[in-house]
């Protein structure tokens, strides 16, 4: 009987945080021109200026497009902010949340997190829900009492396999080069397994696609996709370039 990894959805998804112009779209017709036979979903997630045209270029090539973050609320006065119907409207399908460069920079908390996934899902798009903890949360041994916390707490009732991503990103992995080891991942992408099973139930569970993300790089990514439990990544710096991120995608394809 085939394992349920293999019956789940594989995705890469690329976070270009705050780097890019237009210029940077000519990356998706270079990593379109490579993708594999059978790719995996990808997804980019170019800063909010560029979504629409990248949905354009991505389109092609059936590369989906996502967007960094939203708000929690659908309209109003909240300068400088974007709502997830906004993000539906330039064609993304997705919404990178509770990225821990937000939840550290904008004090995002769990809760905060919660109300804008449900925002997201009512806009029809897909939520990449981020969760990690910090290098002194690990050294203390309580990762898994912090993963455990931001899963209850981020993660509204109602999760789907189409309509949610888990990232497990620590956070001295990201922009580091520092990867934990393969038992480490392991470990932590069993216990959210685990978890999502105990509150969604064995079925749902079972589909949800959950992501590595932490200095993921064309060298280290067919390592990472051994694992049960992870299936693909959520990258950033190496995103950026198609030379670096086709050889990740390919990776996964080849998982
Ligand atoms: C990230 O910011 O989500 C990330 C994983 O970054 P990097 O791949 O550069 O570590």
């Amino acid at each position: 009987m085939p394992s349920d990894k293999t019956k789940r959805a594989k995705i890469v998804a690329g976070n270009w945080k705050m780097n890019g112009t237009a210029a940077a779209l000519a990356e998706l017709s270079k990593l379109g021109a490579v993708l594999p036979l059978a790719p995996p979903r990808v997804v980019i997630c170019p800063p909010a200026p560029l979504l629409f045209r990248a949905t354009q270029a991505g389109s092609p090539f059936g590369i989906q497009i996502g967007a960094q973050d939203c708000h929690s609320e659908n309209a109003g006065a909240f300068t400088g902010d974007i709502s997830a119907e906004m993000i539906a409207d330039t064609g993304a399908t997705h919404v990178i949340l509770g990225h821990s460069e937000r939840r550290d920079a904008h004090h995002e908390t769990d809760m905060e997190v919660r109300c804008k996934v449900e925002r997201a899902w009512a806009a029809g798009l897909t939520a990449i829900v981020c969760i990690g903890e910090t290098a002194q949360e690990r050294e203390a041994a309580n990762t898994l009492d912090i993963i455990g916390g931001q899963l209850a707490g981020s993660l509204p009732d109602g999760v789907t396999a189409e309509n949610t991503v888990v990232a497990y990103e620590p956070i001295w992995a990201i922009g580091t080069g520092l990867v934990p080891s393969f038992d480490q991942i392991i470990e932590v992408h069993d216990f959210i397994r685990q978890r999502l099973t105990r509150r969604y139930g064995q079925a749902t569970a079972q589909m949800i696609p959950l992501l590595y993300g932490g200095s993921v790089k064309p060298d280290n990514a067919a390592m990472i996709f051994q694992a049960e439990n992870v299936d693909g990544a959520l990258v950033g710096g190496a995103s950026l370039k198609a030379v670096d991120f086709a050889p990740i995608i390919a990776a996964l394809a080849a998982s």
